[in-house]
């Protein structure tokens, strides 16, 4: 991992033409759509019976071990009593973006679409829910770096995953992301949706090998974020979902004071005992979720538009 590596200026990270040729060894690869710049949006379905639960990454354009968290996933195979199906790179332009800036550029560059926006930002906003005016919580100016766009699904690679999704309804979904070590469920109000994610959570903590111990993320407090994947898979789809922050606050604050680059602060310099520590967490919290009832809808679907 020295600019000696013949691999690339990210090392071990691979190219995202790489991860997709990595990821199509495991399953039967579609397309749901291109990017703003033309990459193909895929998806592999490793197959199985039962349940549909889906594994998302990659939406954050500089979030690498994210990719890596769902590449180990899907290097474990099938998983018994489930249909599984992966969605390795969800913003290729963005992850292109970050290898072409070596992972030197501005977080907001690397984070976003071509087009400037976060795409966890980008989705409908729940029932109930009101853009929050809070750092992060997804903003309306463009040079924010949680810009939620013009309006929910207004990017091509929303757009494709909310179709996609719409048509499949799995029953869970595990979103991986990066960093500081933390489980974000959908924002809930009912208790048996609250019970719910707290058995999801432990049952990813108890498969975590090893001593990380991802703290769940569950106040409003600290979930301010709208426009989420998590939130809109939840209550429109009747989907449990679940945002996996991977690499723990102890290392990413270790590796934090000496990244020489916005990159080595978001991704771990060695991913591969971390992904595949978590990937067995995402697979267990799968399974358990495909056992649990759907979340049932309470509730006027959605507001968009009049509060975006
Ligand atoms: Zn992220």
């Amino acid at each position: 991992m020295t600019s000696a590596s013949p691999v690339g200026p990210l090392s071990p990270y691979p190219s995202f033409e790489d991860v997709i040729a990595q990821s199509a060894e495991f399953g039967a690869v579609f397309e749901t759509g291109t990017s703003v710049q033309g990459r193909p949006l895929v998806g592999i379905d490793v197959g199985g019976d039962g349940p549909l639960v889906t594994v998302t990454a990659g939406l954050h354009g500089i979030e690498y071990i994210g990719v890596q968290v769902a590449l180990a996933v899907l290097r474990r195979g099938a998983i018994p009593g489930v249909r599984l199906v992966v969605f390795p790179v969800l913003n290729p332009d963005g992850y292109a973006r970050t290898l072409a800036d070596k992972g030197q550029g501005r977080v907001r560059d690397m984070r976003k679409n071509a087009n400037g926006v976060d795409l966890n930002r980008n989705f409908p906003l729940p029932w109930n829910a009101r853009p929050s005016r809070l750092p992060f919580s997804g903003g309306s100016d463009p040079d924010s770096a949680t810009f939620r766009g013009s309006a929910p699904l207004a990017e091509p690679e929303s757009q494709a995953l909310a179709n996609w999704m719409s048509e499949h309804r799995p029953h869970a979904s595990i979103n991986c992301h990066s960093f500081m070590g933390s489980l974000i469920a959908a924002r809930v109000w009912q208790r048996d949706d609250w019970r719910g994610y707290t058995t999801l959570c432990r049952s990813f903590r108890d498969g975590q090998a090893g001593k990380a111990r991802y703290l769940r993320l569950a106040t409003p407090l600290f979930d301010v974020f709208t426009g989420e994947l998590e939130d809109w898979q939840h209550h429109a789809l009747q989907c449990w979902s679940v945002c996996v922050e991977s690499f723990t606050l102890g290392e990413s604050l270790r590796q934090h004071m000496r990244a020489p680059t916005p990159f080595w602060r978001f991704n771990p310099r060695e991913p591969a005992a971390i992904a595949e520590r978590d990937a067995v967490g995402v697979r267990a919290a799968l399974l358990t979720a495909s056992k649990l009832p759907r979340p049932t809808r309470r509730a006027p679907a959605l507001l968009t538009r009049d509060v975006w």
